[in-house]
């Protein structure tokens, strides 16, 4: 899904990605991302991960309060991105689970 972040100058939505700040690709505005409140989630390379994104967990992970463990690979659909320091809001063989972003990467 793409991110719908448009330029506060000229409106358009065609946008660099400078790491913590926007660029945009017509006027060439810049501002940061953290002054439009959004928040910026990265995955283990990097990534912006943005609501809705699919991602792919880069090693296992243990899963609290059981036995079982998460794969490397097992795929998340459709993640949602909360406050904290597990970022990452997703359903896993249908049980909700908080994860920390560096633990995932863009599907
Ligand atoms: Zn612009």
């Amino acid at each position: 899904m793409e991110d719908t972040t448009a330029c506060p100058i000229c409106t358009m939505t065609d946008l660099l990605d400078g790491g913590d700040y926007h660029e945009c690709a017509t006027c060439g505005h810049e501002w940061d991302k953290a002054e439009s409140g959004e928040v910026v989630v990265l995955d283990a390379n990097g990534k912006e991960l943005n609501k809705g994104d699919d991602v792919t967990l880069v090693k296992d992970l243990k899963i609290n309060g059981k036995s079982g463990r998460l794969k490397a690979g097992t795929k998340i659909k459709g993640i949602n991105l909360v406050d904290g320091d597990h970022p990452i809001d997703g359903k896993v063989e249908g049980r909700s689970m908080l994860i920390k972003a560096e633990f995932v990467k863009l599907a």
